[in-house]
This record gives structure tokens, sequence and C-alpha cells, in this order.
């Protein structure tokens, strides 16, 4: 089998008009969803038409707004020999014995290969300047961290290039990376600031990353991560965030996730409240890092807060995940009920838990119990944590293999962790599962069976990844 040539993007074809008919026509083939995909809250610019013919269709299926979690988390529908027809950038048919409505419309043959909903990476930092290589090779070389940190490495030696980079600078860079990680499967990206310290380099990191996102085919989703750590040379570093950087940031960025990173060294669970409050009384959802090297009462907190995440989690106990759990489990009653009611925009949810492999990788091979938060009903992402000192790595495929060895989930709970639960956590209810109505995202594996994404390291997996309907990378 080979990819037909009229699967790859014709630069000089214009774009499909949206598709202005209800996406919700009939289908010749068994249907994948207990409802389609409400239209995404994002706006999306008109996607392309295309046939994908004969694949193994994998996704998880479900309630576009809630998440797959315990026991459900690994609950897949699977669909071999099945044919998906994507108009106007949509999924509109998913069956057996499509053929192509006009001529002129991309075929793509699939050969009995794996087919998943494109990869939703939902925490990363890549939007950065300079590199950490020379830190990297001292503690390759056994220096230590106070050594490194003296020698000017660390997340402020990040701080000062991103200070000096411009904007436009900022947005090539990172639409390279982007460009990278769409190679790799990812359709969805989120993207934090929090190299800048400042209001002014907040401002011009967050501007930069939608830029980028204007550029690019796939979504991306800004945070600013305006608690990331805290600049030495400003005593009163919280305050200054608090009166002046996050007033900026709602000024311009409305609506837009506010993040922190709580440590001994950054920021406290006092600290990351106020920020919080302060946030939330604005109309910003908060995220927060937690527990990546010391448990300090944050999941609680944040569980308490109603935050959207809690990310890390490497230092958290076995009650501490039960907690996490059991919020999970509330928050999904309560969405459910509330949702019994009527129409009425998303439930409320408890935090996911974002696991981040690659760090555990990159620095002390520490993980987070994943499998304990599944077990206690807890909702999980996956998650690459993308960054130049800590995790420098743009591979979903990569950051699953690792949550199946290292925090213990299984091929098919990585699998719904990097598509489905991690399209609920960023707010799109139209992708991270393959049904009508669905985004037309999705990654065409050099595989026959699923567990090959996990299974498999290192390998050039992704034989196409398909954005908005058009195929933007084949190999
Ligand atoms: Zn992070």
């Amino acid at each position: 089998m080979t990819l037909t040539a009229s699967a790859v993007p014709d630069p000089t074809r214009p774009p499909a008009p949206p598709s202005t008919g209800s996406p919700l026509g009939p289908s010749l083939g068994p249907s994948l969803g207990p409802s389609p995909a409400p239209p995404s809250p994002h706006p999306s610019r008109s996607g392309g038409d295309l046939l994908i013919r004969d694949a193994r269709v994998v996704t998880p299926a479900g309630d576009p707004w809630r998440y797959l979690q315990g026991s459900e988390t690994g609950k897949l529908r699977l669909l071999g020999n099945t044919d998906v027809r994507i108009r106007g950038g949509q999924i509109f048919e998913v069956g057996r014995g499509l053929k192509p409505e006009e001529a002129g419309v991309p075929v793509l043959e699939a050969g009995g290969r794996v087919l998943l909903p494109g990869f939703v990476d939902a925490h990363t930092h890549a939007c950065w300047a300079g590199d950490r290589l020379e830190e990297w090779a001292a503690r390759m070389s056994g220096a230590s961290y106070q050594e490194l940190l003296e020698a000017g490495g660390g997340i402020l030696s990040t701080v000062q290039a991103v200070r000096a980079a411009s904007e436009a600078s900022l947005a090539e860079a990172l639409l390279a990376r982007l460009n990278q990680a769409l190679a790799l499967g990812t359709t969805t990206m989120e993207v934090k600031s929090g190299y800048g310290l400042d209001t002014e380099t907040e401002l011009k990191m967050l501007r930069a990353i939608r830029a980028a996102g204007a550029g690019w085919p796939g979504s991306l989703v800004p945070t600013a991560c305006i608690g990331h750590a805290r600049d030495p040379h400003v005593p009163a570093f919280v305050t200054q965030v608090m009166e002046e950087t996050l007033p900026a940031v709602n000024r311009e960025f409305p609506g837009v996730a506010v993040d922190a990173y709580c440590e001994v060294g950054a920021w406290s669970v006092e600290e990351c409240l106020r920020l919080f409050r302060a946030a939330l009384a604005l109309g910003h959802p908060v995220r927060v890092h937690a527990d990546q090297f010391t448990s300090m009462g944050m999941v609680e907190a944040a569980i308490e807060l109603g935050a959207q995440s809690v990310d890390h989690l490497e230092a958290s106990s076995s009650e501490t995940l039960s907690r996490l759990g059991a919020a999970a489990r509330r928050g999904a009653r309560r969405g459910a009920r509330d949702r019994s009611r009527g129409p009425g925009g998303p439930p409320p949810r408890g935090p996911a838990g974002v696991l981040l492999p690659v760090s555990g990788f990159h620095l002390d091979d520490r993980y987070a119990d994943g499998r304990a938060l599944v077990d206690a009903g807890g909702a999980v992402v996956v998650a690459t944590n993308w960054n130049p000192g800590s995790a420098p790595s743009p591979s979903i495929p990569f950051a699953a293999a690792l949550a199946v060895r290292k925090n213990r989930l299984t091929p098919s709970e990585a699998l719904t962790a990097v598509t489905h639960n991690a399209a609920v956590l960023l707010g799109f209810p139209d992708r991270g599962r393959i049904e009508e109505g669905a985004r037309g995202d999705l990654v065409l594996l050099e595989a026959w069976d699923e567990r090959e994404l996990t299974h498999s390291v290192g390998a050039p997996l992704v034989r196409a990844t398909v954005c908005g309907g058009r195929v933007v990378q084949a190999s």
C-alpha cells in the first residue's frame, strides 16, 4: 500500500468552503458515539475534504464534555476495515464501503492500519529561546544542582534568553517546534508562557503563542503560567504578579487559563491560592504544577478551589491520589446531574491528574502513580511537558509509551489520556474521538495493532497526520 498522491496536500488547491449542510448526514456504517460531537467553542478554520479507506478505527467514545475516568478510562471502540469521510474539515461519515463523492477528493488508503484521533498535548512549555545543552552536558558529567545554578543554568537562563528574544523570533521558533509535534501526530497543543517573570515578557510570550497558532494547521491553546518561578531580583515578586501581570493578562487574554508551579523555592501553596482566587474572580480557570518534588498540600487545595488540573504528582502519596480520584468521581456525578436538568454548558468536573513522565525520564526516574489514580476513579491526562530544561521531547507517542511502563497505565488508558481526556481538559468537545461531527484531526499509524503506539519506542510510527481534513504530514 502506498499513500495515494492525491492525499498529499496541494498548495495550489483553494481551501474547501465550510460545510453549509448539516454535518450529521446519513451514515452508511455503525455510529461511533452516543451523540455527535457538538461544535467547538474554539474558532477553527474551514477545513478540507478527504476519504480515508480501510482503516482500523480505534477511538475513545462517550460524552464529549466528560472525562473517561476510573474503570472507564481504557474503554475503546474498535472498528476494522472502516472508512472515514471528512467534509469541510469535519468527520461526516464513519462506515464501510464509502466511495468518493466527487472527483478530486483526496483518498488516503489505510490498508488496514490503525487510525487514531489526533493527539492532544495538554501541557507544554514549547515557547522558549536559547538552549540548556551546556547545563545538560554538565549534569550528565555529574555536576550537582547547586553547581549548575552557580554556572548560570536552570530556568533563569531560559528567562534571560526569552527576555532578550523578539516576539517574532519566539513565534518563529515555536512554529518550527509545532511542526515537529505535528509530524508526531499532535494536532492540538497547549503552550504556556512562564519564562518572562515580568509583565512585558509574559505578554510577549502569549502574543508569540497566539501568532504561531495562527500560522499552524493545528489548534493552539495559550496558558498564562505567570506563577512559574520567581525573579530573585524582585523581592515582592508575588505582589507584582498579582497587581500588575494578572490584570494585564486579563485585559489582553481574557479567559485564558492561569497556571503556577507550587514547589519549595518556587510558589508556596498560600501564594498559589492568592493568585488563583484573584484569577478565578476575573474569569480565568486555573491549573497548577503540584507535587513534582515535594508534596505540599497543593493537590488538596486545588480540589477545594476547583482547579481544572493538577499536573506532575510524582511526589503525591496514595492518600492524595485517592482524594483526587474521589474528587473526580464527585465531579462526574455532579456533572451528570446538571446535564440531566438540561443544556447549559460543560458540567463541573473534579481536577484531572496530568501525568508528565518525560520529566521523570529526563531528570530523576521518579513517576506519578497513574495506576493508583485510575483505580481511585480519577481522570488522567498524559502530556509531554515539552521544555528545554526538564522534558526535551515533543513526542506524545513517547510520553504514552512511558505512561504505560512508568505510570502503570494500560495501553488503552494511555491512548484515552492523550486524546479524549486531554481534549476535555482543554475544553474541546469536538476532538479526541473519531465520530461524526468531530473535527477531522486524525493520525494514521504505521501499525496494524493499536498497542504498537505504546509498545514501540523511538520508531517513526506516524504514517500520516490529518488536520482539519487535510493530510498535513505523510511519511
Ligand atoms: Zn510544566
